[in-house]
């Protein structure tokens, strides 16, 4: 049995967590996976009725009973802080020490890339981001705020144990996949403190890997080099801040957000699965939001279960969707969010 939390959340988030669901229970109903949802009431809808964003209780229940969250999207104009937000997905990711990013770039129909003349082949490299530490840690204060002397400072926490589990998460996964190469970016010249100690540890766990290569690049070459020669690329790994946003380039180089899935990981221990983007208010509510990035990012949750043939089988499914313009709106498609899920689903033997 594998239980999972769910939380729709907000917005389009409401419309591809079912769907999401619909897969994973097609699946489960085919291959007898044992799997288990609970549906979890929190997102903007909850703060708003009676200002509860993440239990401590709940956050008990996900390291104690859950195997993985599934999520949807977090974010609502009626909540301008996304206090909600910040508090679930940040509090799983720092409370749940979810260290590793996972953000697969893969293009699966040539069509659907922004780049001249790239097939497949050339677009299929995977990210992995550090999730716990860096930029994002909140470490920091303004001093005389609101004033014209005001200073804001912003720390980047940088751990030898944080740092180290990542890159080594990299080059295990480039080991256990057959990868060839792994690229750690970071500003090494410029935050000499810091990425000095990437650099140094990356040294260290290269040497260790020698069937993998092992190549640095500072992040704006990465950025430049991701659009002139996406090939070049197989596992990147790299801080919270440049993961964040070379991810992000990524996800347009594999067809846009609509695409794009994710893994919030800690090898071994209750993981968070969800759908690159956000909650899409100008869409939401139409039955037209695109929930292939939330299939893929269920596929994703099932190899973390230990069912990866199952998450390969959902991407051939996805693909033939976007070779066959099975696709919603934004991406030249006509279908609505269920549409794309029953041709999925058809695709898959399962309809
Ligand atoms: P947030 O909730 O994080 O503030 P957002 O929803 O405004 O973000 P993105 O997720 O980056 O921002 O999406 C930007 C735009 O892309 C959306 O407003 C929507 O038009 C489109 N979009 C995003 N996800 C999808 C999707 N799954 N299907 C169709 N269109 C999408």
């Amino acid at each position: 049995m594998a239980k999972i939390a769910v939380i729709a959340g907000d917005g389009i988030g409401q419309e591809v967590i079912p769907e999401g669901i619909r897969l994973l229970s097609a699946l489960d109903g085919a291959h007898g996976l044992g799997l288990v949802f609970e549906e979890l009431d929190l997102g903007a809808e909850r703060y708003l009725r009676d200002g509860t964003t993440l239990p401590p209780e709940t956050m008990e229940r996900f390291r104690t009973e859950f195997d993985a969250i599934f999520l949807g999207a977090l974010g609502d104009r009626r909540v301008p802080s996304n206090v909600h937000a910040k508090d679930i997905l940040l509090g799983c990711r720092f409370q749940l020490d979810l260290f590793i990013n996972l953000r697969p770039i893969q293009l699966l129909d040539a069509r659907r890339c922004p780049l001249k003349g790239k097939e497949p082949a050339d677009i299929d490299m995977i990210v992995f981001r550090e999730n716990t530490e860096g930029l994002y840690t909140g470490v920091g204060g303004q001093f005389k705020r609101g004033t014209p002397e005001e200073v804001a400072i912003e720390a980047e926490l940088n751990t030898r144990l944080g740092v180290e589990r990542i890159i080594r998460a990299a080059f295990d996964y480039a080991e256990r996949h057959g990868r060839s190469s792994v690229c750690m970016a970071d500003k090494s010249n410029a935050m000499r403190h810091g990425h000095d100690l990437w650099q140094r540890v990356f040294r260290v766990v290269a040497e260790e890997h020698p069937s993998i290569e092992a190549f640095h690049l500072f992040v704006d070459v990465l950025a430049m080099e991701m659009v002139r020669a996406p090939e070049r690329f197989d596992v990147i790994v790299t801080n919270n801040l440049f993961g964040d946003i070379v991810t992000d380039l990524g996800a347009q180089l594999q067809g846009g957000i609509g695409l794009a899935a994710s893994g919030n990981l800690h090898p071994g221990r209750v993981s968070l699965f969800e759908p690159v983007h956000g909650s899409a208010p100008d869409i939401a509510g139409q039955g037209i939001a695109n929930p292939l990035a939330t299939h893929l990012s269920a596929g994703m949750m099932l190899t973390h279960l230990g069912h990866p043939q199952l998450e390969a089988e959902i991407q051939g499914a996805v693909q033939r969707c976007l070779q066959l313009d099975q696709v919603t709106r934004e991406l030249g498609g006509e279908l609505a969010t269920s549409a794309v899920t029953d041709a999925v689903l058809g695709h898959l033997g399962l309809s």
